[in-house]
């Protein structure tokens, strides 16, 4: 209920645990409409320190995302038709959309959709790996979950310019490394994203100025592997 998340997020309870910020997330990305709400991380600001500190998080959460959300909210106001769109189906008919908004809705829904999933799929760095059948999975697609790591390591390293690295899935569970450029997203309509980095300089330039292969390593260390899991577990539950 989209009602219930809003209440919740708006008193930023810090007594929700990581498992109900997972329920409320991921009701949140499915059914939440016009106007979107910017969501508080599910963390401190100093929760991911080494590897990301309270600068680079604040004004990358509280100034690149929220604006995110200011312009989507922006560029929908005039169109009461789309207000009862969910974020990921503007995104999937993007294409039918009226012309004169496409291109704010395609960056700007982008933006909030991956910066959502982003700040949500990082934890404090504690070395966590993967487990359970998306551990299996990625033994089985990647052959280990090193040359996971240096594949992705690669997708997000050698992306030129702008954009992000994603692992995702298909409906039959078979995973795969996919880049986007800009705020893109993939194709949601056959993919599922389970974890993302957001590649961005105004995700790292604070802290790691142009080294963004020193942020890509410390990432790996952020990585809620619970909450992949989860994403997984659904879609692999649902027949195909
Ligand atoms: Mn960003």
């Amino acid at each position: 209920m989209p009602g219930s998340f809003e209440k919740v997020y708006k008193m930023g309870n810090p007594a929700y645990t990581d498992q109900e910020y997972t329920q409320i997330g991921d009701i949140a990305m499915k059914e939440e409409t016009y106007p979107f709400i910017a969501r508080p991380l599910p963390y401190e600001y100093d929760a991911l320190i080494p590897v990301l500190d309270q600068e680079t998080l604040s004004f990358h959460h509280d100034k690149h995302y929220k604006t995110y959300v200011d312009n989507l909210n922006n560029a929908l106001a005039d169109y009461p038709e789309l207000q009862g769109m969910s974020l990921r189906e503007l995104l999937i008919n993007i294409n039918s959309l009226p012309a004169e908004i496409r291109t704010a809705v395609r960056n700007n829904g982008g933006g909030v959709y991956n910066h959502e999933l982003y700040f949500d799929s990082m934890k404090s760095p504690m070395g966590q790996e993967p487990s359970g059948i998306l551990a299996e999975a990625i033994d089985r697609d990647f052959g280990s979950y090193k040359q996971w790591k240096e594949q992705m390591k690669q997708a997000a390293v050698g992306k030129f310019g702008s954009g992000w690295a994603w692992l995702v899935t298909d409906k039959k569970g078979n995973l795969s490394i996919v880049q986007t450029a800009n705020q893109d997203v993939p194709d949601l309509e056959e993919l599922t994203p389970l974890l993302l980095v957001d590649v961005w300089e105004h995700a790292y330039y604070l802290q790691y100025q142009n080294r963004r292969a020193d942020y890509v390593e410390g990432w790996f260390d952020l990585i809620n592997w619970r909450k992949a899991g989860k994403r997984y577990e659904e879609v692999c539950a649902v027949p195909v």
